[in-house]
């Protein structure tokens, strides 16, 4: 059976066209099945019961979170998504609070930056929002900021960033490089030891909503401070340790170990070919539709298609017509998704590995129709 195939069959048979796994994926029936299981078990032996139970698939998890990450088990600590852990993360930054991200850094974590006192500065890119890896280390080499905030593939457009090379660049330039892999992490190769990195569950993972994971090397982790308790109650807990303390429905977490199971059997290999695939078929389809730009060069490696309003459509509106109409579920995008790099609100596109080219064809037929 293809991967494609077995995707589909392995969940509830959509009603409509899904193209919005930029946003939240389909869960599988194993995932729904195990979340369910857990609140069943939790109400027999009790919740904390349950949850030393589950302790296993939760190793599991973080096990699987830390091979594709390039990181350790020990490094890993599950988080409520990724906005969450940027900011414990940054909550506990020590020294100096300035950073470098790209100029299409996600509005809200520009927030999160923002709050825990963070002075940003603009990475050097290409026009396609791409950073310019030699101008980069120029730059960084001239006026070292106290960390590199590099998210490597954006929410706002489909152009997969050299992740792997910029992690080298910050390596010689001796900047600590934290990764925003909400959209990279399952979709395009992470496993490149970053000094952190973090996720959401539900984005191309397919795991259940409100949980997600952060990631810190141990050279990393050993300089962080503790924003609560102080560090002088001496409490024998680490960093990382007391970023999950939170009260947190367990279901999710091991949920979420079942979905990274899930992919690491499919075949990250496959599953990352697969979804370069739907995205260059999803870009041909909708690139002669009047009214739309496509942003992305087709053959971008992602799954995310972005178009452009041309004609003075209004995503939004296309985006709410399309879900009361046909049954089509995509995102619009607004400019606070990327404030300073976004022109245009544009229709977001982000099929996953069980989108057939007909469902495209079929899509881009609709939008010819949208009044
Ligand atoms: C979705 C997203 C986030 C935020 O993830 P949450 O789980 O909603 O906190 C951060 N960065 C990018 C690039 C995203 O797409």
């Amino acid at each position: 059976m293809s991967l494609s195939q077995q995707w589909a069959e392995a969940r509830p048979k959509v009603a409509g066209l899904h193209f919005d796994s930029g946003a939240c994926s389909r869960q599988s029936l194993a995932v729904i099945d195990t979340v369910a299981a857990h609140a069943r078990h939790e109400a027999e032996v009790g919740g904390y019961v349950a949850a030393e139970a589950a302790a296993p698939v939760l190793a599991a998890g973080r096990a699987a979170i830390a091979a594709l990450a390039g990181l350790d088990p020990a490094d890993v600590v599950f988080t409520t998504g990724s906005n969450h852990s940027l900011d414990l993360l940054l909550g506990s930054w020590p020294g100096p609070r300035t950073l470098a991200c790209l100029p299409g850094e996600f509005g809200p974590n520009l927030a999160v930056m923002a709050a825990n006192g963070f002075q940003v500065r603009a990475l050097p890119v290409d026009g396609d929002g791409r950073v310019d890896l030699d101008e980069a280390a120029r730059a960084l080499a001239t006026d070292p900021p106290a960390l590199v905030h590099f998210t490597a593939l954006a929410s706002h457009r489909g152009v997969a960033q050299p992740l792997s090379e910029m992690v080298a660049v910050c390596r010689s330039a001796g900047i600590p490089i934290v990764v925003d892999a909400a959209q990279a992490f399952g979709h395009l190769d992470c496993n490149v030891g970053p000094d952190a990195i973090y996720s959401s569950s539900r984005k191309w993972l397919a795991g259940p909503r409100g949980v997600g994971f952060l990631a810190v090397g141990p050279e990393l982790a050993a300089r962080l401070q503790r924003r609560f308790p102080p560090a002088s109650w001496d409490l024998p807990v680490t960093v990382l340790q007391s970023f999950e303390h939170g009260e947190h429905n367990a279901a999710t977490r091991i949920g979420y170990s079942v979905a990274l199971g899930e992919y690491l059997a499919a075949g990250q290999e496959l599953v990352r070919g697969r979804l370069a695939e739907v995205g260059r078929t999803a870009r041909q389809a909708l690139s002669g539709v009047p009214g739309w730009r496509v942003v992305e060069g087709t053959d971008e490696p992602t799954a995310i298609t972005t178009l452009e309003p041309t004609d003075g459509a209004d995503p939004a509106a296309v985006r709410a017509w399309l879900i009361a109409e046909r049954g089509i579920v995509t995102t619009a995008c607004e400019l606070a998704r990327a404030p300073f790099e976004m022109a245009k609100p544009v229709l977001r596109v982000s099929p996953h590995v069980d989108t057939t080219a007909e469902d495209l064809e079929q899509f881009a037929e609709v939008l010819r129709d949208v009044p």
